[in-house]
């Protein structure tokens, strides 16, 4: 029998994760503005609060804000002085994003940061910003496994690093995938305990890689 992804997705996010206003108003300000409809799910959203949440994240890192609807489940979780510091290519996208941030409220704990991740990203470890608790990377594919080179410097021990979209069909044959390459690079990482959660979608699976960097043994 074919798993009814769509039947468990609904229960899941009707229970777990129902909309708000601002969440709503989010996706149709992308929807207006056509940005695409690429967010994280509800869920997954849902998700991404409850793990920042466990790592009392007061600074985390996001690479791909688009119009900022996993940003707002992010800053969601961040203490009043607490910062997302959040990565996207695209000017417009980033115009988007700060207008839902602002509706949200969380704009002052937001800051979009435009241009290629891979330049951002060197900049944050040349300027020494102080190290991040959480790291969410979302953007272009092909760049993962750059974007962890680049990022792991940035996460404190004891912090989570995610990985989103890293289970691609590619998984199941030889075709090359940029998640996939994400996915075995986490894992030859010896300070890192990785996993992939599958996330239920409307239709199929996605999944997002949690990594946990451990304090290196004394
Ligand atoms: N995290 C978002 C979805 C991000 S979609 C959410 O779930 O709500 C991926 C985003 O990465 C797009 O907005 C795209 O413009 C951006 N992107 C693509 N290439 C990029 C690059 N090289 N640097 C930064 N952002 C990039
Ligand atoms: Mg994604």
């Amino acid at each position: 029998m074919e798993l009814n992804t769509r039947s468990y997705n609904d229960y899941i996010a009707s229970l777990f994760a129902p909309q708000d206003p601002v969440l709503s108003e989010t996706i149709a300000e992308m929807e207006r503005e056509n940005v695409p409809g690429i967010n994280v799910s509800a869920v997954e959203g849902k998700l991404l609060q409850v793990l920042a949440l466990s790592v009392g994240a007061k600074r985390v890192l996001e690479v791909g804000t688009l119009g900022g609807y996993s940003g707002i489940h992010l800053a969601r979780a961040l203490p009043e002085d607490g910062k997302l510091i959040t990565l996207e290519l695209d000017p417009h996208h980033a115009e988007v994003a700060q207008r839902n941030f602002e509706r949200a409220g969380v704009s002052h704990k937001t800051e979009i940061r435009i241009g290629p991740a891979s330049e951002t990203l060197r900049q944050l470890n040349a300027a020494g910003e102080a190290p991040f608790d959480l790291i969410f990377i979302d953007a272009d594919k092909d760049g993962y496994t750059e974007y962890l080179d680049l990022s792991l410097p940035l996460l404190r021990e004891g912090g989570l690093l995610l990985g989103d979209n890293t289970l691609p069909d590619a998984v199941l044959t030889q075709e090359e995938s940029g998640t996939k390459r994400y996915n075995a690079a986490v894992v030859a990482h010896a300070e890192l305990t990785t996993i992939v959660i599958p996330i239920l979608r409307q239709h199929g699976l996605d999944g997002l890689t949690v990594s946990f960097k451990r304090t290196p043994a004394a």
